[in-house]
């Protein structure tokens, strides 16, 4: 199998690679087909790094850092230490990692022009299949051209929206609030909702859904929720807001049910959508979208137009930068080192940040269940740390296993360092490992991780 007919004329083009937006996706791709030979344009309206560097990932890491402190003093004591949490500084905080993410910037910047790729810093958009108009007005023609252009925060059309923040505003806010409302319940919703709380800010999680992180499996859903509740977020669930108003300076909330409630600030984590608006896709006659507004593209990130591709968030497939940093790959090995690669989106290990932290990779139980008769393995033990700090919050660890064929099909952590672990366990499930290689393995001893390796009666067969 390979892609649809990639263009291996003679034709003269400015570029054989022109690549649409510099986040993670788009600066992998222009690299590595650059250092291959090719000649490679990118163009980046915003900052480079993209959702992942700038405003997502690395950032609001550093935030869940800063706010983990809180709980650090406050279990040291326990520990014999004889110190608690002084005042947190926003400002600080703010300053420390805008330096960091403007070095991240300048490394992704260095890279890019080491690599030979030729950069504009200004907005692309589409003239035809081959050819893109830059803002400048400088018209520049590729043989193929990636469109790499992520996505933005979603807004609901309510009330008083304009009041509201996005996940883009938190990383410049300036002031903490002291009551703030958190609309949606996926993981920017629920990420922030720890982040805050260990922030100090008395925090309300308002999801119009009966549970939190829906699509993630049941047990850790139920778990994180009673988890946020006791380390003191207000988690209202079936409850959604109807309009927000600014009464003599506070904000003001009324749900869909009549609750009325006033907060400093209201924050909006309810989804994004694919970046394609400004790309007037329309002049690439061909290029089919779905209904979410993304990039309709096959399993080698080829659009319905052949010399157009997409890789990352603006194709609404599965949106975490290591995936997209994957198809940029498989991008380049297909169109330029003459390897046709599909990326696998299979068991993709992922992580939420919350407090406490998420990692997960395979089949939910009810997914899993769907298929084929399990076997569910799972344990809650309150974890060595927290018995000195004083505190009963328990480890949820879960794995999913075919009855038939005994293999792991989902593996659902919920604790601290969840993430770090469902790294390597992710390569556990990638290599099929069954219940009986789990069984096999021998524990570290003491951790928490233990615990997936010393999982002996199922709690539930189907
Ligand atoms: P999600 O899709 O995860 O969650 C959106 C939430 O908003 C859902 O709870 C949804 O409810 C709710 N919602 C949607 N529309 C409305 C509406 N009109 N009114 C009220 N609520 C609404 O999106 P996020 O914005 O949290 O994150 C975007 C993506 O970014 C994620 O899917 C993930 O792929 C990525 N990401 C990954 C992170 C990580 O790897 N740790 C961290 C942050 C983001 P419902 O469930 O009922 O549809």
């Amino acid at each position: 199998m390979t892609a649809r007919g990639i263009d291996l004329t003679s034709k003269v083009f400015d570029f054989d690679l022109f690549v649409v937006g510099g986040g993670s996706g788009g600066i992998r791709a222009s690299r590595l087909a650059s250092q291959l030979g090719f000649k490679v344009g990118l163009a980046e309206m915003d900052r480079l790094g993209g959702t992942c560097v700038i405003r997502g990932c690395v950032p609001k890491k550093l935030m869940v850092l800063a706010a983990d402190y809180s709980s650090t003093f406050d279990g040291a004591r326990g520990f014999g230490w004889q110190c608690g949490a002084g005042a947190f500084n926003l400002q600080a905080f703010q300053h420390a990692k805008d330096t960091q993410i403007d070095r991240l910037e300048g490394i992704y910047r260095s890279n890019l022009l080491r690599a030979g790729v030729k950069l504009f810093e200004e907005q692309a958009e589409f003239e035809d299949a081959h050819t893109m108009r830059l803002a400048t007005g400088t018209t520049l023609t590729a043989r193929h051209i990636l469109i790499a252009t992520g996505g933005t925060p979603f807004l609901p059309d309510i009330p008083g929206i304009e009041f509201a923040m996005t996940s883009n505003d938190v990383f410049k806010m300036q002031e903490l609030p002291r009551r703030l409302l958190i609309c949606g319940g996926g993981y920017i919703a629920c990420e922030f909702a720890g982040i805050f709380n260990g922030l100090g800010s008395e925090v309300t999680l308002c999801y119009r859904g009966p549970q939190v992180l829906r699509g993630f499996d049941d047990d850790i859903r139920r778990h994180l929720s009673l988890a946020m509740a006791e380390r003191g977020v207000n988690v209202q669930l079936n409850s959604n807001v109807r309009s927000i108003s600014r009464q003599s300076g506070e904000l003001c909330v009324v749900t869909e049910t009549g609750d009325v409630s006033t907060h400093d600030e209201v924050l909006f984590a309810t989804g994004r959508r694919p970046n394609t608006d400004s790309l007037n896709l329309k002049n690439a006659t061909g290029v089919k979208l779905d209904r979410s507004g993304a990039v309709a593209v096959d399993s080698f990130s080829q659009s319905s137009v052949p010399s157009i591709f997409a890789v990352g968030d603006v194709t609404n497939r599965v949106n975490l930068t290591p995936v997209a940093i994957r198809e940029a790959v498989a991008f380049v090995d297909t169109v330029f080192a003459n390897k046709p690669t599909c990326m696998d989106h299979s068991n993709i290990p992922t992580a939420v940040f919350t407090r406490p932290e998420i990692g997960t990779v395979g089949l939910t139980e009810a997914q899993a269940a769907d298929r084929s008769p399990v076997k569910v393995f799972m344990t809650k033990f309150k974890p060595l740390s927290n018995t000195l700090a004083g505190r009963d919050e328990q480890y949820l660890m879960k794995l999913v296993v075919d009855r038939d064929s005994d293999r792991v099909l989902g593996i659902h952590i919920v604790g601290d360092s969840a993430a770090e672990m469902i790294q390597i366990a992710g390569v556990a499930i990638k290599l099929g490992a069954s219940k009986e290689d789990f069984d096999r393995t021998v524990a570290v001893h003491p951790t928490a991780a233990e615990e997936l390796v010393t999982l002996q009666q199922p709690v539930r067969t189907t």
